[in-house]
């Protein structure tokens, strides 16, 4: 994300600063202050040492995770998620997509308590789901996300889609894709996209087509045709994540101060507690950041983006807000229900038929899907003139060191 965000002349937008705190159900469980000393004094009051375990734990997986830069640098790619990650950490790496995150964090000495009122934060707010569930990979991804430097695009990270379909000159057809049927020519398969848009349908013949959609079941509407064996259909489902973003006056007295002034929070994560009905809420900035801007004060409305399973009733919103002018509500199908499916999904559905969006099964992020969109395109490339050495190679680690 950040080569394309060079590549296209954009910007980061600018930080602007905001203390978080962890919400059990009755009061703030972690609360962060204004100084750094101060925080790691109370991480390591409550937690003893789980924070730096954690840290350590997140920074070797990050360490090896970014060797896939190196190996993409070199023209490498990968034709299974499991080669890919095989090759950035071996079968631990395989592994962390099949436990769960509270496994492996518990097996690297992290305490329960720390698992239970901060891991169990973030994974909610990131994940909308319980740490019993996610795995150990896309929790690490999740966990190195929360330490902090993170980042948006300055006018929104939208910008980075639209500017890269700009750069590549790519034909844009705005329609839904429906089905793609396999045919051939002259011995090479040839594959024909049929779609349909508000004017009708459509269809195109292409030698490749990369599908960057979900597949999964009750996700997609897309059929295959004329496939020997078929496509197979991929199981799994989806977590569903509502969205409300509330212009409004927060209730801070819901979160024990009882008067707004005092309220130093700009982003509030919340632990597994039954009867919470919402995952996290923070207060949101715009796009664009002047030099000038600052955050609201707490008494004055502010603009919160709250996170939650289920859309927000009436006296839910009331809860969270003292009053409110209006309300945004979207339904986003997320992430993947990270349940019992172990396989992840493949990336080759046939010879140049190509899938990414399975990527979200191993994590779900802008860095992984582009990471994961390099490969296939780094795949379909070393496919097509038969460059085999440059697929799945064993021993990545030594041959980029001793490549020129
Ligand atoms: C609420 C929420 C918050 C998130 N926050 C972050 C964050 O802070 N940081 C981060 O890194 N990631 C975040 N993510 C995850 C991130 O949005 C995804 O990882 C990323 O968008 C995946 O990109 P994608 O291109 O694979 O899929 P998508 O962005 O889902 O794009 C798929 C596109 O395909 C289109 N499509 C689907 N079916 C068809 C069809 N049949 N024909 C034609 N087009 C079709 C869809 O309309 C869609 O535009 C968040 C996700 C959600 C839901």
């Amino acid at each position: 994300m950040q080569d394309f965000v060079k590549l296209l002349g954009l910007k980061h937008r600018r930080e602007v600063a905001g203390k978080s705190a962890i919400f059990g159900g009755e009061h703030f469980v972690l609360e962060e202050t204004d100084w750094y000393l101060l925080n790691l004094f109370r991480l390591w009051w409550h937690y003893g040492i789980s924070f730096l375990r954690l840290q350590m734990w997140v920074e070797e997986v990050m360490e090896k995770f970014m060797r896939i830069y190196k190996y993409q640098a070199h023209g490498y790619a990968f034709s299974s998620l499991e080669e890919l990650l095989h090759s950035l950490g071996g079968e631990a790496f395989i592994n962390m997509t099949q436990r769960s995150v509270a496994e492996s964090l518990l097996e690297a000495g992290v305490t329960q308590r720390f698992i239970d009122d901060v891991i169990a934060a973030v994974l909610r707010s990131s994940y909308g789901q319980s740490m019993l569930l996610v795995p150990a990979f896309a929790g690490a991804m999740s966990l190195a996300g929360a330490q902090g430097n993170t980042w948006a695009v300055e006018g929104g990270n939208k910008l980075v889609c639209s500017g890269l379909l700009k750069l590549t000159k790519a034909n844009v057809v705005h329609a839904r894709v429906t089905n793609v049927s396999l045919h051939s020519a002259e011995g090479k398969p040839l594959y024909q996209v049929r779609y349909k848009d508000e004017e009708g349908q459509g269809s195109g013949f292409y030698d490749m087509v990369v599908i960057a959609a979900p597949l999964h079941h009750g996700k997609s509407n897309l059929t295959f045709e004329n496939f020997d064996p078929p496509i197979p259909e991929l199981s799994g489902s989806f977590q569903p994540t509502v969205t409300s973003v509330v212009h409004g006056y927060l209730n801070s007295s819901y979160f024990g101060f009882p008067d707004p002034k005092l309220f130093p929070f700009a982003s509030i994560l919340t632990t597994d507690t039954p009867n919470l009905f919402f995952n996290a809420m923070d207060n949101i900035c715009p796009v664009n950041i002047s030099s000038s801007f600052r955050r609201k004060q707490p008494q004055e409305p502010a603009v919160w983006r709250v996170l939650s399973q289920r859309p927000l009733d009436k006296q839910q919103l009331k809860t969270l807000f003292r009053s409110y002018y209006s309300v945004q509500v979207t339904e986003w199908q997320a992430y993947p229900y990270y349940d019992s499916t172990k396989t992840l999904p493949p990336i080759v559905l046939h010879d140049n038929l190509f899938y990414l969006s399975g990527v979200e099964w191993v994590a779900s992020s802008m860095e992984m899907i582009s990471v994961a969109a390099k490969n296939v395109a780094l795949l379909a490339y070393n496919r097509w003139y038969q460059d085999l050495e440059k697929i799945d190679q064993k021993d990545l680690m030594h041959k980029v060191k001793t490549e020129l």
